[in-house]
């Protein structure tokens, strides 16, 4: 099965692409990406020289060079996105322009050339705040609250006015935060454990009792391969972790194991629209398709902490690319930036 994978240099796309490498010799990789600051070859030095992996730069609002680099192949999986909800704050038009114009692009190319098979790959952020104590599932309403969200639930419903149009073969996957080796350290935790290791101060958001369910990559890479291979046509799939936390116990572990104090953790102006609570839950993809996630957090967090703690240079060359401005600017003085947003009044009539 040759799988045209969008987005494949950043954190989970390379991951997905290591990990459905390694399964059987029958697949292999079109890794289509624009390499932004998210995209890293180095994430797939690995298999870099594997014969059926190849890549291919390019943009995915880019029709003719999409349509050419996904000739041939049996199935897309799309992961390329601007992810961050913090950028989408500060640059709406990016992440629009990418999440959804992208996102149609790919749709477009697909069914003229009838791809079988097309995964979305989503974010339980489309369904916002769920309220406390309450998970989301498959049927729940679209509430997105970021420009980040309210993207990538746009380019779902793009996928699902596909599916009941032209009878497109499409799934859509909702995953919770994913954790993992090769973050880029703008997201919570590799940005919480590269600052401990540092003895730098761990930046929280507001009171920090944001509530997040966590998800290894590994579990998120199994459960993309099983959809891949047995998620049924127009259907969604949440994919997500078995621990719910909240921001300031995820600070609190990541200390805990780095053998850090806690007076390190440093609350930081709210972000503005930020939701309290993101739960979803798995139930469907578990009775349906036989998919769990089974890396405890305790593991997965260690494992992903030795990760970090064994790959400086990576951590050193992704902060000291030609974005590290902007890594400064938003999370070096992240207090103050977002400040000036959420201080920000409405201009006087
Ligand atoms: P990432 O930011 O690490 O990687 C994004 C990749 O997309 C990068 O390699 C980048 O170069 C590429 N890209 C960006 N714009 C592009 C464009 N216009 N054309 C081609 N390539 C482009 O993201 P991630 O964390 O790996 O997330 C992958 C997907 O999973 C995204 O769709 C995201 O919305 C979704 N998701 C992620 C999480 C998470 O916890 N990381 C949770 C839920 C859903």
């Amino acid at each position: 099965m040759k799988l045209f994978v969008t987005g494949g240099a950043g954190f989970i796309g390379s991951n997905f692409i290591r990990h459905m490498l390694g399964r059987a010799k029958s697949f292999s990789v079109v890794n289509y990406d624009a390499l932004t600051y998210a995209g890293n070859l180095a994430n797939l030095e690995t298999v870099a020289a594997d014969e059926r992996y190849s890549f291919c730069k390019g943009d995915i609002c880019d029709a003719a060079l999409v349509e050419s680099a996904m000739a041939g192949c049996d199935a897309v999986v799309h992961f390329a996105a601007e992810s961050h909800v913090d950028r989408s704050i500060y640059d709406p038009g990016v992440t629009v322009r990418t999440n959804v114009t992208g996102t149609f692009t790919l749709l477009e190319a697909a069914r003229k050339l009838k791809v079988p098979r097309f995964i979305q790959v989503s974010t339980d952020e489309v369904y916002g705040d769920v309220g406390p104590g309450t998970f989301a599932d498959e049927k729940s309403v679209l509430a997105p609250n970021s420009p980040y969200a309210a993207s990538k639930a746009a380019a779902d419903l793009l996928v699902r006015s596909y599916v009941k149009t032209f009878n497109f073969p499409a799934i859509i996957t909702r995953t919770s935060n994913n954790y993992g080796p090769y973050q880029f350290p703008e997201k919570l935790v590799p940005l919480l454990i590269s600052n401990a290791l540092e003895d730098k101060a761990l930046p929280i958001y507001g009171d920090g009792k944001q509530e997040r369910t966590w998800l290894h990559i590994d579990d998120h890479c199994r459960g993309l391969e099983t959809v891949l291979e047995r998620g049924k046509l127009g259907e969604i799939y949440n994919i997500s972790g078995a621990d719910v936390i909240d921001n300031i116990a995820m600070a609190r572990r990541i200390l805990q194991s780095c053998g850090r104090p806690e007076s390190l953790i440093m609350h930081v102006a709210d972000r503005p629209g930020h939701d309290r609570r993101y739960a979803t839950t798995a139930l469907k993809i578990e009775k349906e398709l036989g998919w769990k996630p089974v890396v405890k957090l305790e593991d997965g967090l260690r494992g992903t902490i030795d990760w970090y703690r064994n790959n400086p240079k990576w951590l050193a060359d992704v902060r000291g690319g030609g974005y590290r401005s902007y890594y400064q600017k938003n999370y070096e003085n992240r207090a103050a930036s977002l400040k000036s947003l959420t201080d920000a009044k409405p201009p006087a009539k």
